[in-house]
């Protein structure tokens, strides 16, 4: 259990979630998560104070999270009570039922038995759990679909419509962020393409390079669409502030300094816009978008760009108010409420902009649906302000992952070019675990092109090599076994699972 002697909102905090439905059964299936720039309130709206809130869908969305959480959080309670039982001649059979019926996982006698060869190693045991279970959530993610994140159609339509092709989201490698795509922009998880990086200071040139890849799949097969369309690369970058504790609990990368975070990630998509004009002299092509988000209740400040789609930072317009402002008013009434506060913040007189407005009109609807889940399922303000994940994904990939505050995510090829990301992640998990005896679980992912012959292959070398590096930079921390890590590849051409391969280590 977790130490009652945690202050509720501390820097480590971690959030107890009830366990009521551990099992990992499929989510019931819905219409679908994702709104449209149509999406109809009937129905829901009686609900909500606010009309466009769609209550259903949060109801949805809150069911996962519990039950992914708890399956995650039952792991510790279960490590102490086989650490009190670990002598009785009949441990493995208490063990076996333990994770059977409080985990709903079950482990093999053979990784049973490896894990109390000597004496009952509770920090293997611990890590063999967090692993496992992330191989249950992968493997229900991406069999049942459960925020139905696959069909992106809809979606992709939507933004066609407005003018854009494509979508990138840079944000940072903070938990807290995790759910940004499905959760606070309500975007199925297989449509943006997602990256995140300590302080959102992504990487430009492999910006570069996965732009170039879109805008080749238009020139020779016309996907997403043809590249005589006139339609743009969206590029979002998203920075992350505390409103109730603005000193501790921003961005760390930025010593909580929120100017300094959405400064940085404004000049990030800067330097992306300006490596295209130069290098193909296309950089009108692009547009940009900043958004921050304040990780106490998800609101969000939108950066809407002006009349020539630049983005600044003084230029905004806050969800949490425009929520406020909306709530009681019919929807129709709340959409035009919304569409006349970005026009007189951005302006609308060109015609590429009022699309870009529209866009972001429908950004605040859908961010008005997080902003209720978090008054109604969190009393309008998380209990986990700060860090509270349960485990550290380093490599490429985790589509998996879309929840808040379950895994800090650094994107990384090589160690040694995202060791500032991994240092932070292993700083976050020296407050939350090893503080209570409790080992870093880190899962190494490195995804593949499964048309690509060999691409399994170096994604395999890829993970190990990761791996070794790993225990070689924390050395102190593998020698004691308080550093565990597990390698898993996917690949990403297909919605299949990921997959477990066999480490270095252990
Ligand atoms: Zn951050």
């Amino acid at each position: 259990m977790l130490n009652k002697g945690y202050r509720k909102n501390s820097m480590f905090s971690r959030s107890k979630v009830k366990p009521p439905a551990l099992g990992m059964r499929p989510v019931k299936r819905h219409a679908g998560v994702v709104g449209s720039l149509e999406t109809s309130t009937e129905g829901f709206s009686s609900f909500s104070c606010n009309a466009l809130v769609k209550v259903e869908q949060n109801k949805i969305l809150h069911d996962y999270d519990v039950r992914i959480k708890a399956g995650f959080d039952e792991i510790e309670p279960v490590v102490q009570q086989l650490v009190v039982q670990q002598k009785r001649p009949d441990f493995l059979k208490i063990a076996h039922t333990l994770i059977r019926d409080n985990l709903k996982l079950s482990l093999s006698n053979e990784q049973l038995t490896i894990l109390s060869k000597d004496s009952f190693d509770s920090n293997a045991f611990y890590a063999e759990c967090v692993f496992e279970q992330f191989m249950s959530m992968s493997d229900d993610f991406f069999r049942n679909d459960p925020l139905c994140g696959q069909n992106k159609a809809e979606a992709e339509a939507l933004f066609k419509r407005l003018g854009f092709h494509a979508v990138g989201i840079a944000a940072c490698s903070d938990g807290r962020l995790a759910h940004f795509s499905t959760y606070v922009l309500r975007l199925p998880y297989s449509f943006p393409r997602r990256k995140f990086h300590a302080g959102t200071l992504f990487d430009v040139s492999e910006s570069v390079r996965n732009w170039v890849f879109i805008e080749h799949g238009r020139f020779r097969e016309g996907v997403p669409n043809s590249a005589d369309d006139p339609t743009k690369y969206l590029k979002i970058a998203v920075y992350h502030y505390s409103k109730s504790d603005p000193q501790h609990q921003g961005c760390a990368a930025h010593g909580s300094d929120e100017h300094k975070a959405a400064e940085s990630a404004l000049l990030k998509l800067n330097d992306f816009k300006q490596a295209i004009e130069n290098r193909f002299g296309c950089g009108s092509t692009i547009q940009t978008l900043l958004i921050g988000i304040n990780t106490d209740d998800d609101s969000l400040k939108i950066h809407v760009p002006n009349l020539y789609g630049k983005v600044c930072l003084q230029r905004f317009v806050e969800t949490e108010t425009l929520f406020l402002q909306t709530t009681g008013m019919s929807a129709e009434q709340a959409r035009l409420k919304i569409r006349q506060s970005v026009d007189e913040c951005g302006g609308r007189s060109h015609e590429s902009m009022a699309s870009m407005n529209s866009l972001v009109c429908w950004f605040i609807e859908n961010n008005f649906s997080q902003i209720e889940y978090v008054r109604n399922y969190e009393n309008g303000f998380y209990q986990d302000i700060g860090h509270a994940e349960r485990f550290i994904g380093v490599g490429n990939g985790f589509e998996e992952v879309q929840l808040r505050n379950l895994s800090y995510y650094s994107f990384l090829n090589t160690v040694e070019e995202g060791l500032n990301d991994v240092n932070i992640g292993i700083k976050i998990f020296t407050g939350l675990n090893l503080s209570k005896g409790l080992p870093i679980p880190i899962i190494i992912r490195c995804d593949y092109d499964g048309k690509v012959p060999g691409s399994r292959d170096r994604a395999q070398e890829k993970a190990l090599r990761i791996e070794r590096a790993l225990h070689e930079r924390y050395q102190d921390l593998s020698r004691q076994g308080q550093l565990k890590t597990m390698c898993t590849l996917r690949d990403n051409t297909s919605h299949k699972p990921s997959e477990r391969v066999l480490g270095l280590v252990e």
